[in-house]
């Protein structure tokens, strides 16, 4: 006899996953199919002697929402965690997001004009590469596209009252459409101690003096 559902769901991710968790609890009959070999769908796990590496990007669950928390606690516990980024560079572990302390343990320079020269020269030995890092990016991570960003400078605004101040985000992003500059990239660690804003590299000085006014010659 064939068995019968009140639902195909179609991919094992966390949405297929939650909402087959809720149908069941209503007492539904659930199939869940996935072209993968196991659940999860990106936020998946592999284990890898013992440790549990993100197979497809590191991911992590944040929200200020009590329902949501309390919601997610009552199906699983999570557990302790800490974002502290590093970068491995010939041998030799450096904390992100990079400052001048970096450049100078790296390169051994001291002001960002001898940083910005080598960070040029790598430039030049990048072109020509683009197609194998894309493609590894790809095999990788497995991503519907990718576009490449050219002219981008990173500017990280870090500070560890960020966190539990408000407005933080509003007085940097004010600050750089007042002095005419365009935010092309944001991203927030999830340690919520740094906005990474990517703006273009004839901005850089600019972006970088008007988030200085902002917080420390106004204080506002
Ligand atoms: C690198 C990376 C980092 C991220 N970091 C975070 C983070 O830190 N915090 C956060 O909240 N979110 C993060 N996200 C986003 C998060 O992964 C997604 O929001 C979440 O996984 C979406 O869940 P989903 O169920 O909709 O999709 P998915 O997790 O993508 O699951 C979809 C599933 O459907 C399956 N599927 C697709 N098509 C078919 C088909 N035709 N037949 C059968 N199966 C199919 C796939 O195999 C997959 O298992 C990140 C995403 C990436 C890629």
């Amino acid at each position: 006899m064939m068995n019968k559902y009140d639902y195909l769901i179609v991919g094992a991710g966390l949405y297929g996953s939650l909402f087959a968790y809720k149908a069941k609890k209503v007492e539904k009959k659930v199939l869940m199919i996935d072209k993968r070999s196991h659940i999860g769908g990106n936020l998946y796990c592999e284990n890898i002697e013992g440790i549990n590496v993100h197979k497809y990007g590191p991911h992590i669950f944040h929200t200020s929402n009590k329902d949501v928390w309390d919601f997610m606690n009552s199906i699983i516990p999570f557990n302790h965690f800490r974002y502290e980024p590093l970068a491995s560079y010939k041998g030799d572990l450096y904390n992100l997001p990079f400052n001048m302390n970096t450049f100078h343990q790296l390169w051994n320079v001291n002001t960002p004009d001898e940083a910005k020269s080598i960070i040029n020269a790598q430039r030049k030995e990048f072109e020509g590469k683009e197609q194998s890092v894309l493609s590894a990016i790809h095999r990788l991570a497995e991503p519907d596209s990718i576009d490449l960003e050219a002219d981008l400078a990173l500017v990280a605004v870090v500070g560890r009252g960020m966190k539990s101040t408000r407005g933080t985000a509003g007085r940097i992003f004010s600050a750089l459409a007042h002095a005419n500059v365009n935010v092309r990239m944001i991203d927030q660690g999830s340690s919520e101690l740094n906005v990474i804003i990517g703006v273009s590299n004839d901005d850089f000085d600019r972006a970088i003096k008007a988030i200085y006014d902002i917080f420390v010659e106004t204080r506002l």
